[in-house]
């Protein structure tokens, strides 16, 4: 085993909680868990080390702390726990106030909780995990690396909304885009990949998991993005309906009987993939059930990649030019099939898909899948967004590496 410093990376729900020890040198994982159910009764954690993985039921108040003492006592049993030298948090949420990571004092968990509001589902787990980790692991240096910052670069005309100024100036409603801490690694693995510099390539990222996002960067910044606000503008999703008139609220309030809540939580958790399947909300189910003849699966997955070639376009115009498009996330990363759909609206921007080549950049593998010599480029660069919350933590914790 190496003796590097090793970086804790800590991503916490609101009643669950993801952890993962790496080597930020080599990038590997030493041990990883995750706590689920936590505040309720049965809350039990999984942990997985040296290929295998059990289970432990967390009692005591089934608390965050009481998931962070048991992954302390599991590091114990793997002899892990002197060679934690920082813990890195994702923070889904840093308003205007983040454009970078940060090390965590009390000013920056006052900053933090101040974007309650605009995520108030996440930012309230990310403060409970940052507490009960500063709990555990007093001594070490905390870092906050959050999923807003990379966008703080675009500029207004991509950021604001054709509303009324105070709204942005009063409630700070504007976009700010997600999926941040991807589009920074997945950037500097393009650019180290065609061996070119970042601050050369105008690059289009498609960050395609269940949640689904896609962003202009243009010598290594963001210049626009295609999540808002809130993570419910932009693509098709797994269960987000991506950009919808926004009329749709009052026409359902009006004829379908329902109220901001239910219209809000249909939009979320019923629509994208789902909703427009009437199937499933992962690609993978919807692939094969196209392949049998299922019409709803074959529409959403048209719908997802007619609605992607349409950003691809609108990102390009953001960069100005484009010299490569990237896939990336659980779908980009491995659906072939969606990259060549996807591609098929591309001819116009001069983009190409070489068959065989798309089929091998699949399940890890990076790779160039547009055709030889053709320019943009398409790429597939996988992401991974725990090494590059571990590589801040450590710059920020001023470890040597
Ligand atoms: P993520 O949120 O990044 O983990 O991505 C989840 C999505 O990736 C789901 O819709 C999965 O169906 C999709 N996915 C994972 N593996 C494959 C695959 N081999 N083919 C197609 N889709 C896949």
């Amino acid at each position: 085993m190496s003796n590097h410093p090793l970086i804790l990376v800590l991503n916490c729900g609101s009643s669950s909680l993801k952890g993962a020890v790496l080597d930020v040198v080599s990038g590997k994982v030493l041990l990883s868990c995750v706590a689920e159910k936590l505040g309720f009764a049965d809350a039990f954690i999984t942990f997985k080390a040296d290929g295998d993985k059990h289970k432990v039921a967390l009692g005591g108040d089934h608390s965050h702390t009481v998931a962070v003492e048991a992954l302390m006592a599991e590091l114990k049993v793997h002899h892990l726990h002197h060679k934690i030298a920082a813990v890195g948090h994702r923070v889904v949420h840093g308003g205007e106030r983040f454009t970078h990571s940060t090390l965590i004092d009390d000013q920056v968990m006052r900053d933090i909780e101040a974007c309650i509001v605009l995520a108030p589902l996440h930012n309230p787990a990310h403060i409970l995990g940052i507490r009960a980790a500063q709990a555990v692991f007093a001594d070490l240096p905390h870092v906050a690396v959050f999923d807003t910052a990379f966008h703080q670069t675009m500029p207004e005309q991509a950021y604001r909304y054709a509303v009324p100024t105070e709204l942005y100036t009063q409630y700070g409603v504007r976009r700010y885009g997600m999926h941040g801490t991807s589009y920074r690694f997945v950037a500097q693995e393009t650019a180290r990949f065609l061996g070119r510099a970042e601050t050369e390539l105008a690059l289009v990222i498609a960050h395609l998991g269940n949640g689904a996002s896609i962003t202009a960067v243009l010598n290594g910044q963001s210049r626009d993005t295609s999540m808002g606000l809130t993570p419910l503008e932009g693509l098709v999703m797994g269960t987000r309906s991506g950009d919808i008139d926004p009329s749709i609220f009052s026409f359902l309030q009006e004829n379908a009987n329902l109220d901001m809540a239910e219209i809000t939580a249909m939009l979320n958790h019923k629509s994208g993939l789902l909703g427009l399947s009437d199937l499933s909300n992962d690609c993978r189910t919807l692939e094969e059930a196209a392949a049998n003849g299922h019409k709803g699966a074959l529409l959403a997955l048209e719908v997802f990649a007619y609605r992607l070639a349409k950003y691809v376009a609108a990102m390009t115009v953001a960069n100005g030019r484009l010299d490569a498009l990237v896939f990336t996330g659980g779908i980009g990363e491995n659906s072939t099939f969606v990259r060549e759909k996807v591609l098929s609206h591309l001819a116009v921007l001069g983009l190409s898909i070489d068959h065989d080549a798309n089929l091998a950049a699949c399940f890890g593998r990076a790779g160039i899948i547009s055709q030889p010599g053709k320019t943009p480029l398409a790429l597939v660069i996988p992401t991974n967004e725990e090494l590059m919350i571990a590589q801040d933590t450590a710059q920020l914790a001023g470890l040597s590496i």
